[in-house]
């Protein structure tokens, strides 16, 4: 056992723990001592991902127990194309190794930093009107719980568990492998450019059907909006990937060095805002290039921010970004960063954000030095009359009254978290805030 004493930070660096002790386990058997002596001291368990997750899920004044040993592909059934993944397994390690047996997940978030389990357990998504969210990938897991056993869940086998675990918060105990349900490995076409935010409202939805993936990022105070168009090709077919310089000029020097300068010029300056934003947006250029998905799904993010997102019914999306445009209008709120708009089918997870619900993501984000209060506050009272349902990594206020007329399979969750762990040893604040106890 090692004695803390650096705090524990979130990627944010928003969320700052104090944790009473830290362990590393490279094995399920580690985990399971971990966890059982943590049960004898009375002490809470708290699971560290990547820390990725812009909420206090992974704070513990307990046991904080980190994965990183517990990386890997451990089996491949290539006839099912079914992989069995060590639950510690970082996405940008997967990502390749999946490569290298000629999978692939079927969709992908923005980024590849997370952990897989970190990833399924707060319903980590990408975009795709015809896909789900990355959970929906997973064919079953095992978690070693409270007394030191472990479960394996599957549709067939303990259901009600499998329903409830893969976007389980990490309230039900410690997952330590994923069966990933995955696809033979593919290429996406990507096509993006600069748009009239107007011009596209009318038909949001048909493009969302059109295309396999697509994705918007709407600068604030402008019209213009950078309308990314993902589609899968065969083998072969599409162009060719990016050259080199220009990945590195777009990704590296615009995305990330440049945004930064204008972040910290903003901070400075949030009444140029407006104005920063109107020139960023006028900049947009087209780029289309084809690549392995996980190429084009995944950038890097080096620019430090925090994020609010929603899941909407797929019908309010254009009604939630007029009446944030008309927020903007009416309080010229300094925000340098995009609003991105994403699209998911549903699926039939209990506390999946997509639960039973065709689905449109709306996210705001600001820049971790400026103040994200108003933004963050004005967004959920927007979101909160289309029965919004938040992102659990990302920054919201619901405690569980709330959640509970938004998740028709909410108190099943809670009686399968009263059969797995009765006496509460994965919990903290913020986990008895959203589960009411
Ligand atoms: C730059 C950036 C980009 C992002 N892009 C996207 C995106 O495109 N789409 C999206 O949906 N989200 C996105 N997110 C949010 C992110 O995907 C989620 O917050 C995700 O949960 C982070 O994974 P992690 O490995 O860092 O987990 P952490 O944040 O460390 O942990 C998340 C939760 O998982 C639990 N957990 C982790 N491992 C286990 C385990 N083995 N057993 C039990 N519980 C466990 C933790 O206890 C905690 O409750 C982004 C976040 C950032 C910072």
């Amino acid at each position: 056992m090692l004695r803390v004493s650096d705090p524990w930070r979130n990627w944010a660096g928003t969320v700052v723990a104090h944790p009473s002790a830290m362990r590393h386990a490279a094995t399920a058997d580690e985990v399971a001592t971990a966890v059982v002596d943590a049960g004898r001291r009375g002490t809470e368990v708290r699971v560290a991902g990547s820390g990725h997750s812009f909420t206090p899920l992974v704070a513990t004044d307990g046991l904080l127990l980190h994965l990183d040993g517990l990386s890997g592909i451990v089996a491949v059934d290539a006839e099912q194309q079914r992989v069995r993944v060590l639950a510690g397994t970082p996405l940008h390690v997967l990502n390749p190794a999946l490569q290298a047996v000629g999978l692939a997940l079927p969709n992908l978030g923005d980024i590849d930093r997370q952990t897989i389990s970190g990833a399924i357990a707060t319903g980590t998504h990408g975009t795709g009107a015809r896909f789900q969210g990355i959970a929906a990938a997973v064919s079953g897991l095992t978690l070693v719980l409270a007394d030191g056993s472990s479960i394996s869940c599957s549709a067939e086998t303990e259901p009600e568990v499998f329903a409830a675990a893969r976007v389980g918060l990490g309230a039900l105990g410690v997952v330590t492998e994923v069966e990933l349900q995955c696809v033979p490995a593919f290429r996406l076409h990507a096509k993006e450019a600069g748009e009239s935010l107007d011009a596209l409202l009318p038909h949001l939805h048909a493009e969302a059907d059109a295309h396999d993936h697509l994705d918007l990022h709407w600068f604030p105070h402008t019209d213009r909006v950078l309308v990314k168009r993902n589609d899968r090709v065969a083998p072969g077919e599409g162009p060719g990937p990016l050259a080199r310089w220009r990945a590195t000029l777009d990704d590296d020097l615009l995305a990330n060095r440049v945004f930064e300068a204008a972040n910290r010029l903003a901070t400075a300056l949030p009444h140029l805002v407006p104005g920063m934003n109107r020139l960023t947006a006028r900049g947009l250029g087209a780029r289309e290039f084809a690549d392995d998905s996980w190429r084009v799904f995944c950038s890097s993010r080096e620019v430090c921010f925090v994020e609010s997102e929603y899941a909407l019914p797929r019908d309010s999306v254009a009604a939630v970004l007029r009446e944030l445009r008309a927020w903007f209008a009416r309080t010229a709120a300094p925000v340098p960063f995009p609003v991105e708009v994403r699209f998911l089918a549903s699926d039939d997870i209990w506390l999946s954000t997509a639960h039973e619900r065709d689905s449109a993501y709306v996210a705001v984000h600001q820049y971790h030095r400026m103040d994200a209060g108003p933004l963050f506050e004005a967004f959920e009272a927007i979101v909160r009359e289309h029965a919004g349902r938040p992102h659990w990594g990302k920054v919201h206020s619901l405690g569980a009254d709330r959640l509970r007329d938004l998740y028709p399979r909410f108190d099943d969750f809670r009686e399968v978290r009263n059969r797995v762990d009765p006496e509460r040893r994965f919990t903290n604040a913020h986990v008895r805030h959203l589960l009411g106890d």
